[in-house]
């Protein structure tokens, strides 16, 4: 069995609450993945800790 932890982030464009699936092992990971609703690029930053993501934040690809 193997569950994949969602987190609920703010869209950092649209504000819009997103549900994102976190499915990455232990240590820090940074990658880009699309807004549902308005399909800008977020780059997301979560740190996982014995397969939870223990922080997650957001952020305009751009910035
Ligand atoms: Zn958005």
């Amino acid at each position: 069995m193997s569950l994949v932890d969602t987190c609920l982030v703010d869209c950092p464009y649209c504000g819009e609450v997103l549900e994102f699936a976190i499915d990455c092992p232990d240590g820090r990971h940074q990658y880009t993945e699309d807004c549902h609703v308005c399909c800008q690029p977020i780059a997301v930053d979560v740190t996982v800790a014995a397969g939870s993501p223990e922080m997650v934040s957001v952020a305009q690809e751009n910035e």
